[in-house]
């Protein structure tokens, strides 16, 4: 019989966790022949979502929750959740209801049909405003940056396989971009579109500095570029710089004289020329706090307690059962 997981991420969303158990419920309900578990990861929340998710879990046993020990972010909350997970085939999903719980079964019919990380791409998507653009110009941007090729208009949500995690659970990465790590993990990729609509409740837990965070992690753990074009914006100023020597050198040779100006030249080019060292600098600096944050090694995230990692016998509703062709033999256990 097949296990399934879905991984959920959760800081402070006291007002969409009703609706959230409730569609999930709805999804997973009896039918079919798979187990599957609700894993929520309590992201250091300080609203209700802790007992709220206690709750849920006492009162069904397909629902279990960890809890970290404070907010450690997104990221670390998925990674905590990927490293518990158990399940031939973990979903991983947003718990604001921006992933609706009711594409779980296209997902989950797109793993049977032989890839092994599936992504939901999104068709459209309902944010508005600064983020909306935000995001349009981070997906471009990165498209176009990226050394390793990546879709754009993914998030976390998604499938994985049980390979696929146990190879993301040996990522030792500090700076986590999922969306790009789950890409550069290989495997049969598949992908199921969907319509993202806009956080059902409350606002945004990821603000909009940890938003340009988490794109920076994505720029500067996929790519060299901004080192490679520093270096060419070294070489074309230097070369600027030399042939207007050299035009200097010959104007004196020749006796053409021109009267003492260029104030405003001069204090253009010393700043400019100022500015582009200190950019580079910067940009150094994005890749020494990275190779620092890895040095330090300390813990991704660190659990408080757990709740309910027991597992019961139920089905999720429209996933014909597969178990005979699928090799589940290995039943690993946590990985953290
Ligand atoms: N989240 C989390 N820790 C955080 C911030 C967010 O676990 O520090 C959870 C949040 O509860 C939600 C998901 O991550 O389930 C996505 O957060 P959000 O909707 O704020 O991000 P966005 O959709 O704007 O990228
Ligand atoms: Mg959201």
């Amino acid at each position: 019989m097949l296990n399934f997981d879905v991984v959920i991420p959760i800081y402070n969303e006291e007002a969409n966790l009703p609706e959230l158990h409730r569609r999930l419920r709805e999804v997973c309900e009896v039918q079919g022949d798979c187990n599957w578990r609700v894993l929520y990861v309590n992201d250091g929340s300080d609203d209700d979502s802790w007992s709220i998710m206690h709750t849920q879990c006492e009162q069904d046993s397909r629902f279990s929750v960890i809890d970290l020990s404070r907010n450690f972010g997104h990221q670390p909350a998925i990674a905590a959740g990927l490293a518990h997970s158990e399940g031939d085939a973990v979903i991983i999903m947003d718990g604001d209801l921006q992933d609706p719980p009711e594409l779980i079964p296209d997902l989950v019919a797109c793993w049977q049909g032989g890839a092994q990380v599936v992504r939901a791409e999104r068709r459209s998507r309902q944010e508005k405003g600064l983020r909306r653009v935000g995001f349009d110009l981070f997906h471009r941007f990165f498209g176009w940056v990226s050394d390793f090729p990546l879709p754009g208009h993914t998030g976390i949500f998604g499938l994985l396989d049980r390979q696929a995690v146990m190879e993301l659970n040996r990522f030792p990465e500090k700076n986590r971009f999922f969306p790009g790590l789950r890409g550069w993990v290989g495997f049969k990729q598949g992908v199921v579109y969907y319509d993202r609509k806009d956080r059902r409740a409350g606002e945004p837990k990821q603000s909009f500095r940890r938003l340009v965070r988490y794109a920076l992690d994505g720029i500067f753990s996929f790519s060299y570029k901004p080192l490679r074009l520093m270096t060419g914006a070294g070489v074309l100023i230097s070369t600027a710089g030399f042939l207007l020597a050299f035009f200097f050198v010959i104007r004196r040779l020749v006796g053409i004289e021109i009267a003492q100006t260029g104030f405003t030249t001069l204090v253009t080019l010393v700043l400019f020329l100022g500015g582009v060292q200190l950019i580079a600098i910067g940009l150094l600096g994005e890749y020494l706090l990275r190779i620092y944050d890895e040095v330090k090694k300390r813990p991704l995230y660190i659990v408080r307690s757990q709740y309910g990692l027991g597992r019961t016998g139920n089905k999720i509703k429209g996933i014909p059962d597969v178990s005979a062709n699928q090799d589940s033999s290995d039943s690993p256990g946590s990985m953290e």
